[in-house]
C-alpha cells in the first residue's frame, strides 16, 4: 500500500512526460493540415539580410503606417495549385485567415503570377498577392478591419506589414473649396444621369473614361522597388473591383510617370501639393507637360513621405487647374487613399458624422453602415467603434453584403441613402465634366 502510493505519482509523471513528447508529433501531423502557413516568418536577427535589404526593411519598419512587421519567404507551392483553401497565419488580432482561391491570373510561369483569394468565413476579408520569381513582390491582405501590406525587400525576402488603423488624412481646406465651388455646383446635376442613378439595375449607355497622370518621386521608388506594380494593382482594384461593386460607370486610365527633376521631398503635405500644382514656380513644373502629353484629366503625385495619407486640392474640382492631389505611397492601395482623393476631386465628402457640410453636393457623403459595421471608401472614423472599410462607394441602390457573399446570415443593407450619402451619384455627375479637362 505504501509502496503503491509512492509509485502512483511516478506513473502520473511518466504519463505527463509521454504526453509532452507525443504532442508536438501530433500537432505536426494534424493541425498543419488545417493551419497551413504559406508565410514562413523569419526572426529579424536570423534573416541575414544584405545591406540593401536591411535598408528597405528598416524603411518599412519605421514607416508611420506600420504597426507590426514580419520578414518572410513565401512557400509558393501553397498558392500554385488549385487548392480549396489557403490558410494564412497572420499576426495581430485576426490570426488565421482561411481563403478560397478565386483567381490565378497573369501566369507567366509557376513562379510568376498574380493570386487572389477571398475569405470563406468572413466577408470582406481577402488576399491579393503578386509573385515574381517566387518572391512576393507586392500585395494586400484584409482580415476584417485589420489591413496588411506585402512588399518585397528583394533577394527572395518579403515583409508582411500590419498597418496602423487608418490615420486622419487631410483636410483643412474644406471652407476654401466651399467658397470657390458651391455656387457652381449646387444646381448642376448632369442631365439624364441624375435621375437614372437613383434607380437600381439601370445600365448607363456608356462608360465615362478619365485619364489619370500618376507621377511618383525617385525617393518613393528607391524605398519601394515594386512601386509601379503596386500602382498598377491599385488601378486594377479600382477598375475591376471598386467601380463595378459600386455600380459606377467609369473607367480610370493611368499613365504612370517618374519625375525626372532632382526633387527632394520637403515641407508640409499642403506645401508639397502646391509645388506639384503650381506652374512656373520652378519645382515639379515638368508635370504640366507630362499631363498635357498624356491628356490626363487629373494629376496625382505619389510621395515617399507625404506627411499624411493624402490630400486633394479641393472637394469638387471645377477647372483643370484644381484637379491635383498628393498621396503617400504607403496609403495608396491598402487604405484606398488614391481613389479616396480622386473621389474628393469629384465632390465626395467624408461621412456626414465627420463632415456635415452640404456643399458642393448635399447628397455627396460617404456612408457608415451600422448593421454590418462597414464603411465606404470616403468614410473616415465612423461613430463609436472601428468599422471595416470595404471597396465600395456610398450608393443607396447597392446592398451589402453582395448576393454572392458566403455569409448569408448577415442582413443586407443599402450602402447609402438618397438624402446625404450617394457618392456614386456625385462621381457620375462630376465625371461628365472632369473627363473633358484634357
Ligand atoms: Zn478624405
Amino acid at each position: 500500500m505504501s509502496i503503491g502510493s509512492r509509485k502512483f505519482p511516478i506513473i502520473i509523471f511518466q504519463l505527463i512526460l509521454l504526453f509532452l513528447l507525443i504532442t508536438p508529433l501530433v500537432s505536426c501531423t494534424f493541425p498543419t493540415a488545417t493551419r497551413t502557413n504559406p508565410f514562413d516568418y523569419i526572426p529579424e536577427e536570423e534573416a541575414d539580410l544584405k545591406p540593401d535589404q536591411e535598408r528597405l526593411f528598416r524603411k518599412y519598419k519605421n514607416n508611420p503606417y506600420t504597426k507590426e512587421i514580419r520578414i518572410f519567404q513565401p512557400k509558393i507551392r501553397y498558392f500554385n495549385q488549385r487548392r480549396e483553401t489557403v490558410i494564412l497565419n497572420l499576426f495581430g488580432t485576426q490570426k488565421y485567415l482561411p481563403l478560397s482561391q478565386i483567381q490565378i491570373s497573369e501566369r507567366k510561369s509557376p513562379r510568376t503570377f498574380h493570386w487572389s483569394g477571398k475569405s470563406i468565413t468572413d466577408s470582406p476579408s481577402y488576399a491579393d498577392i503578386r509573385f515574381k520569381n517566387s518572391e512576393a513582390i507586392t500585395g494586400q491582405v484584409q482580415s476584417r478591419a485589420d489591413i496588411y501590406d506585402i512588399r518585397s525587400i528583394t533577394g527572395g525576402y518579403s515583409v508582411l506589414i500590419l498597418k496602423v488603423e487608418e490615420p486622419d488624412d487631410e483636410f483643412k481646406i474644406d471652407e476654401q473649396s466651399n467658397n470657390s465651388s458651391s455656387s457652381t455646383f449646387s444646381s448642376s446635376p448632369a442631365k439624364t444621369h441624375s435621375s437614372q442613378s437613383l434607380k437600381t439595375d439601370i445600365v448607363l449607355p456608356y462608360i465615362v473614361e478619365e485619364n489619370i497622370l500618376v507621377a511618383y518621386t525617385k525617393e518613393a521608388i528607391t524605398d519601394e522597388p515594386y512601386l509601379i506594380e503596386t500602382l498598377n494593382d491599385t488601378f486594377e482594384d479600382i477598375n475591376k473591383k471598386i467601380i463595378p461593386n459600386s455600380n459606377l460607370t467609369l473607367k480610370l486610365n493611368p499613365t504612370i510617370y517618374e519625375i525626372k527633376e532632382d526633387y527632394i521631398e520637403s515641407g508640409t503635405i499642403k506645401e508639397k501639393l502646391n509645388y506639384f500644382r503650381n506652374e512656373n514656380d520652378g519645382v515639379l513644373d515638368e508635370i504640366h507637360k507630362a499631363r498635357s502629353e498624356s491628356h490626363s484629366d487629373i494629376a496625382l503625385l505619389i510621395l515617399n513621405n507625404a506627411g499624411g495619407c493624402g490630400q486633394a486640392f479641393t472637394i469638387g474640382s471645377t477647372t483643370p487647374d484644381t484637379a491635383f492631389a498628393v498621396i503617400d505611397r504607403s496609403c495608396a492601395r491598402s487604405y484606398f487613399t488614391l481613389i479616396h482623393e480622386v473621389a474628393h476631386l469629384h465632390g465626395s465628402r467624408h461621412n456626414i458624422e465627420r463632415d456635415p457640410t452640404e456643399t458642393p453636393f448635399k447628397y455627396g457623403h460617404a456612408y457608415c453602415e451600422r448593421k454590418n459595421v462597414v464603411r465606404t471608401i470616403v468614410a473616415k472614423k465612423c461613430p463609436d467603434i472601428v468599422y471595416t472599410k470595404i471597396p465600395y462607394f456610398s450608393n443607396p441602390n447597392v446592398l451589402y453584403p453582395p448576393d454572392t457573399s458566403s455569409t448569408q446570415s448577415r442582413p443586407r443593407r443599402p450602402l447609402g441613402n438618397i438624402t446625404y450619402a450617394d457618392n456614386v451619384r456625385v462621381i457620375t455627375e462630376s465625371a461628365q465634366r472632369i473627363s473633358q479637362y484634357y
